[in-house]
This record gives C-alpha cells, structure tokens and sequence, in this order.
C-alpha cells in the first residue's frame, strides 16, 4: 500500500531541488500534487509507473538569445524561451508572453499548468510556454516588427503544426502574431498555417478566438453559479486588469446584464459606480495603447486609484484578468466580507496560495484558472482544426462550440470531484480529472 502523502511530499522536494529558486513554477507543481492523494490510492499503478514525477518534469526546454535594433539604432539584447512540458494528447500548445517579469521559471510554471489545462479542453493537445523578457510597453509597431522577426529566427527551428504551436499570452496580440507569422513563413517557405494561432481571421484565424479566454471564464462562473440557482444577470462584477481577457470577460458579463465597475492595468485602477464604458477601454487599450488612467478623462464620475487595491470595491463576482499572485490574502478576505458569491480566474494563478485557500473555504464557488480559463486554448485548438481543413466558421458557430466546451469543462470537474467526495471543490476536480487524462495517455506509451 503506497503512503500517498509522504509519496507527494517526496516528489515535491526533488522539484525544489532539482528547480532551484523557481517559486513559481513550485507553487504551481504543489497546487496540482497535493490534490492527488485520492488518485494514487485509487490508481496505485501511476504511482508504480512513477507518472507524477514524469509530469513534473519538461519535456524540452529551449533558451537562446534575441539581439535586435531600436529606432535610435541601439542594439539590444533579451533572452527567448520556449518549454515543451507534455505531449501526450497532442502537440505542445500554449502562448507566448513578452514581458520584461519573464524568467525560465514564469515560462515553466505557465506550461505546467497548461498540461492540465489543455487536457480538460478535451482536445488533442499537449502543453508549451513560451517568450521573452522583452518589453513592448512604449516600443513602436516597427521595433515590435524587428524583436518578433528576431525571436522567430530562432524559435522556428523548435515549432510546427504537429510539433509546438505557440499562441498569445500577456504582450502578445494580433499584431506580435502577425509579424511573426510573417517571419515563419518567410524562413521555411512554408504557408503553415496551423503553426500558430490567435491568427488574424483576414489570414487564416479563428473567430472568436480573441474573445475566447474573457467569455469563456464568464461562462464558467455562469455554470458555477447555475448550479446554486443564480445567474449572472444583474449582479455588480470587478475584473483587473484590461488587456486581451479582461475586456472580453467584461463584454460578456456587460451581454449576459452584468454591470462591471471596476477594471485595472499595472499602474492602477479605475472605478465607474455607473458600470464601465467599453468602448472606451477599447478605444483606449485596444488602439492608442493608453494607460487606463485615460478614462477618467472621458468619464468625468469614474475615479481613477493608483493606491490601494480594485478588490476593495465591493462585487458579487470578481474576475482577476491580469496576472499571477495579484491577488492575495487580504484580499480574499474582503471579497469574502464584501459577499462575494463568486470568483473565476481569467488570468494563470492569479491567486497567492493563501488567497486560493480561504476563498476555497468560504462560500465563494471558485473557478481554478486551468479550468475558467481553458477557453482560449480551446478556440486555439478549433482553429488548428479549421486551418487543418482549410475551413473558417462563423461567429456564432464558433462561440456556441466554445460555451459547449466550458459547459463540459464545469461538469467534468464537478463531476470528477463529487466521485472523490470533494463537490463544490473545482480545483481539486479540475487537478484529478485533467491528471487522469494525461496520465492514461502516458501509461499507454510506455517509459518514454
Ligand atoms: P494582456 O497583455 O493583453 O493584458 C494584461 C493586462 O493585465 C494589462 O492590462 C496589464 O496592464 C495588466 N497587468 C499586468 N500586470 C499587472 C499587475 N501586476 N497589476 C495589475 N494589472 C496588471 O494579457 P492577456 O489579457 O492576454 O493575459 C492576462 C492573463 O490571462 C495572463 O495571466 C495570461 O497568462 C492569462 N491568459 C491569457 C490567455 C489569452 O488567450 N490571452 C489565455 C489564458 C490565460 P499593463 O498594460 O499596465 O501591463
């Protein structure tokens, strides 16, 4: 009979030591383990067969180097990663982020979780991370041009449709994917389109995809909330952040009666008691790429904070949409005290460990990230499969494939955490039944 949590705690500490100082990517491996006790008993031959401490550990990492010229003709020089952690439903696939916070450690830690993520999709794909600790704030579209042409000259050799398929993340939109799409095709003299995704829809992308990561995390906490008799309709909602998924988790909280008064960006947070003008966020971050700040100027009743947190307004439902940890202890417990009822991660683990835990032990449903969050990844791969059949569908095709996916996403961890006695418990759900998943896809395969 195998000690299960002993078992745990030993796999964790050859993570500690074998990825030193990573604390990231060690908060992100104990999350995931320390959930799957109840597993191993279950299914001692994973353990016998040593699966967790072959998950724990990437496939492949790639680090190289990305010189470049600015407008001034200074040369400059950052450093690209791209991490394969898992292949075992699929091809490696998960974005790329450019910010100057990026380390191997940020990269790994996003793949690891998209290995969890990507299988509760249920879709043949395995997990990737990848990026740069380059910059892009205040750089112009033809220094963007030059780094992404620059990072592509590298990282085409390590991608493919049926090898790696990057996609976006923080810093990287449409116009990244377009120059280095651009780049690809150019180097390989190929039109591969299925080598990447979050693809304009003039040139081989999805509809929906851009909206995809927002509006899913919406209809996750729309599941959550249905299956305790509320709905979203008229509830007053917080999303941080205003970039990619948190403007299109507030359009779709805005669609469904939602009002939202609240969203943020690295330098503060604004608050617009009457509810959000989202035209004017896009306006502002969508095309002159502003600061938020810029929307008191077009609203002269919102308030604009650059003290103190956007969890101290109080909301019904609170989507964190910007990124890790930005959401700690203090903080869940005022959501808590504010009568939050619940809360669905758009953003990778943007809950400090602390956070995640009172919030999973108050009355709050709580919506892991690899769960809510999975709808990109999701449209990611419903555009690998129209580029495959040299397809495009509509909008409304699109959108109704993807709330199918986060209907069946909600009730496989549902589901999955009723049978180990855990309901209500999402994130324990969301570890086992993705575990599960890759686990068998593993087994199948051998030592390999
Ligand atoms: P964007 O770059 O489009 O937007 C990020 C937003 O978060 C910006 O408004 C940014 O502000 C803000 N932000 C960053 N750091 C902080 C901080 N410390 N405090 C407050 N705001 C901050 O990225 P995305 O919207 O694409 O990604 C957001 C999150 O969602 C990330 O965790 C990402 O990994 C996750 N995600 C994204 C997916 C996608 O499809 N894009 C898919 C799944 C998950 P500023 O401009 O000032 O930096």
């Amino acid at each position: 009979m195998v000690n299960t949590d002993a078992r745990i705690n030993e796999i964790y500490d050859v993570v500690q030591k074998r990825n030193p100082g990573e604390k990231e990517f060690h908060q992100a491996v104990k999350e995931v383990i320390e959930t799957l006790g109840p597993v191993l008993k279950k299914h001692p031959h994973y353990a016998e067969q040593k699966i967790i401490e072959r998950i724990c550990e990437p496939e492949r990492q790639v680090i190289f180097r990305v010189p470049w010229v600015d407008d001034k003709g200074e040369v400059h020089i950052n450093r690209g990663f791209r991490v394969g952690f898992n292949s075992a439903l699929g091809p490696y696939k998960g974005g790329l982020r450019f910010h100057p916070s990026v380390l191997l450690d940020t990269i790994k830690f996003l793949a690891f979780e998209q290995t969890f993520k990507n299988a509760l999709t249920g879709l043949p794909i395995g997990s990737g991370k990848g990026g740069s600790d380059f910059n892009p704030r205040d750089r112009s579209d033809n220094e963007i041009m030059r780094f992404c042409q620059s990072f592509m000259t590298e990282l085409y050799r390590h991608i493919g449709e049926m090898t790696d398929v990057p996609a976006g993340d923080i810093g990287v939109g449409l116009r990244e994917i377009g120059f280095l799409f651009g780049q690809y095709k150019r180097i390989t003299n190929r039109y591969e389109s299925g080598v990447l995704t979050g693809k304009s829809p003039t040139w081989g992308g999805a509809l929906v995809r851009k909206e995809a990561t927002g509006y899913g995390a919406v209809f996750f906490a729309e599941e959550m909330l249905k299956v305790r008799d509320q709905s979203i309709e008229g509830k007053t909602c917080i999303v941080s952040g205003s970039g990619n998924v948190a403007i299109y988790a507030i359009e779709k909280l805005i669609h469904l009666g939602a009002k939202v008064v609240a969203c943020s960006d690295s330098g503060g947070y604004i608050y617009h008691k009457s509810g959000i003008n989202l035209e004017t966020v896009k306006q502002l971050k969508e095309v002159e790429r502003k600061r938020i700040k810029a929307y008191v100027n077009e609203h002269s009743d919102a308030e604009y904070h650059a003290e103190g947190s956007i969890w101290d307004i109080p909301c019904e439902i609170a989507l964190p949409c910007a990124t890790q940890n930005e959401l700690g202890e203090e903080a869940a417990k005022t959501l808590i005290d504010n009568g939050c009822i619940a809360l669905s991660e758009g953003a990778n683990m943007p809950c400090t460990p602390e956070a995640a835990r009172l919030i999973q032990h108050s009355k709050i449903a709580y919506g892991p990230a690899k769960a809510a969050n999975a709808g990109g990844v999701a449209t990611s791969a419903l555009e690998m499969q129209q580029n495959a059949s040299r397809d495009a569908w509509t909008f409304e095709h699109t959108e109704n494939r993807l709330r199918e996916i986060m209907c069946n996403i909600h009730q496989d961890c549902y589901e999955t955490a009723k049978e180990f006695d855990l309901e209500g418990n999402y994130a324990a759900g969301a570890n086992i039944a993705s575990f599960r998943r890759v686990a068998d896809a593993m087994l199948a395969f051998g030592v390999i």
